[in-house]
């Protein structure tokens, strides 16, 4: 059995997922998501590859969240104050 992190590396290679989709895919929770990809980004820096982010983006109002594009969802748009936010995708590419 390949690790969690080698099957997200695998996920990650094929197509743009969120935390969602790959707790989904994995059965883990989100949060252990975020620390996966924290971890798999630095793997990725010593082998030429980087993690690709979509920031998050207020569907509301096309608010992009370029600075808090990480590992975390943001509660509300600074702009217009509402709710309904993208969750950030993320996608091997090369660096
Ligand atoms: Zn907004």
């Amino acid at each position: 059995m390949p690790t969690i992190r080698q099957q997200i590396i695998d996920l990650l290679n094929e197509e743009e997922l969120n935390a969602r989709d790959l707790s989904q895919a994995l059965s883990i929770m989100e949060k252990e998501v975020y620390d996966h990809l924290a971890h798999i980004e630095r793997t990725l820096a010593r082998q030429g590859k980087k993690l690709g982010v979509t920031p998050c983006k207020c569907l509301n109002c096309g608010y992009i969240f370029e600075k808090r594009k990480k590992w975390t969802k943001p509660g509300r748009c600074p702009s217009c104050k509402e709710g309904h936010i993208s969750m950030a995708g993320y996608r091997i590419v090369p660096s």
